[in-house]
């Protein structure tokens, strides 16, 4: 059966774009290569959102939660109610491995899909594309030797599992933070390693003085002006204004940044940025160069992953629906 549309990617993003062409009563499939809304469900256990429910609110479902910014699990149990109270059609573990335009004179287009579970490849079609990609999969890696060793991550987990040990923190923004004020306040010995002169204003305004005081008191170690050059299973090395020196530890959280996967993008014949990593869309209908693909969430910002968030990037589906009821 040929869909009107094809979401791939079941974030915020893109159930939001699916909701909407489903209110213009399109037939829609969301596909996603995890589960529904999967970066949401690989946050820190208990992480609390920055954004308030209201703003964090698609389809026009009131999110009720314990406090006005929710918790990871509260936010995945309201996403996947919503896209159950909408009759979203959604498939999980299915990667979309290329999309292709239906050749012979007919519209639309042709997705290769692959069940991430038994590895078969299916083929789905579709008039319309909305790929939502999100970047939190990707992300910023540092090149240095040493990155890929067990004890080195780019995703936080949780403070438990770091019980006695001494952990590096690489990065200074609102992750690292965020991360490292979790591990000080479950008693493990912390140090940022950050590449700056200092934290800088975009860590959250009730973060920041907490991180400059425990820092100024010594009870979280933090390196500025550092650079790594190489980490080891039991120490980072770095480079502080010529110098290098050796920083101990048992494990290491590389928090980085993300971004998109502009390869898919480009697979798709995407145009692509090369400094900002911005897809090329309209920014009224946000249709990309390829007519009939759409962009949506934050993909559209390229490489900084600090302008499109849930609270903007549900916006993108309303005008990518009202553009296709049009048609
Ligand atoms: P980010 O804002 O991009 O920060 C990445 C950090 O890593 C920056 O300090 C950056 O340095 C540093 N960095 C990047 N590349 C590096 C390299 N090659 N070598 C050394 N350092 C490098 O990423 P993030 O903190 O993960 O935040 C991502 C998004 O998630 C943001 O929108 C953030 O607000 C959001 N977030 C939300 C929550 C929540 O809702 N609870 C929690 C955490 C994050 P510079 O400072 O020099 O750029």
């Amino acid at each position: 059966m040929k869909r009107d549309l094809i979401v791939i990617g079941g974030g915020p993003a893109g159930l939001s774009a699916a909701i909407e062409a489903k209110k213009k009563n399109l037939n829609v499939l969301v596909l996603d290569k995890g589960a529904i809304v999967n970066s949401i469900q690989k946050f820190p256990p208990s992480m609390i959102f920055f954004s308030t429910v209201e703003l964090l609110e698609i389809g026009g479902v009131p999110f009720i939660a314990g406090s006005p910014r929710p918790t990871r699990a509260e936010a995945v149990n309201y996403y996947a109610r919503v896209a159950r109270s909408h009759g979203i059609e959604f498939k999980g573990n299915s990667r979309v491995i290329s999309v292709q335009k239906i050749s012979n004179g007919r519209t639309g287009f042709t997705l290769e899909v692959k069940n991430e579970m038994t590895s078969q490849l299916s083929f789905l079609t579709a008039d319309k594309v909305v790929v939502a990609t999100g970047f939190f999969d990707n992300p910023n890696m540092l090149r240095v030797p040493g990155e890929g060793l067990p004890n080195v991550s780019h995703t936080y987990r949780e403070s438990g599992l770091h019980f006695g040990q001494k952990v590096v923190i690489i990065g200074g923004k609102n992750s690292a933070i965020e991360a490292a004020l979790d591990l000080y306040r479950h008693g493990v010995d912390v140090t940022i390693l950050y590449r700056r002169e200092w934290f800088g204003k975009s860590v959250k305004y009730w973060m920041l003085p907490d991180i400059e005081n425990r820092v100024k008191n010594g009870e979280i170690k933090a390196s500025f002006n550092t650079k790594v050059l190489e980490i080891k299973p039991d120490r980072v090395i770095a480079d502080i204004k010529g110098k290098v020196e050796e920083f101990k530890c048992d494990y290491v959280y590389a928090l980085t940044g993300y971004h998109p996967d502009v390869n898919f993008l480009r697979c798709l014949g995407i145009e692509i940025d090369q400094e900002t990593g911005i897809p090329k869309h309209d920014p009224e209908t946000f249709e990309s160069n390829v007519p009939g693909i759409y962009v949506a969430g934050s993909i559209v910002a390229g490489y900084d992953c600090n302008k499109i968030f849930i609270e903007n990037g549900r916006e993108h589906g309303k005008q990518i629906a009202e553009n296709l009821a049009k048609l």
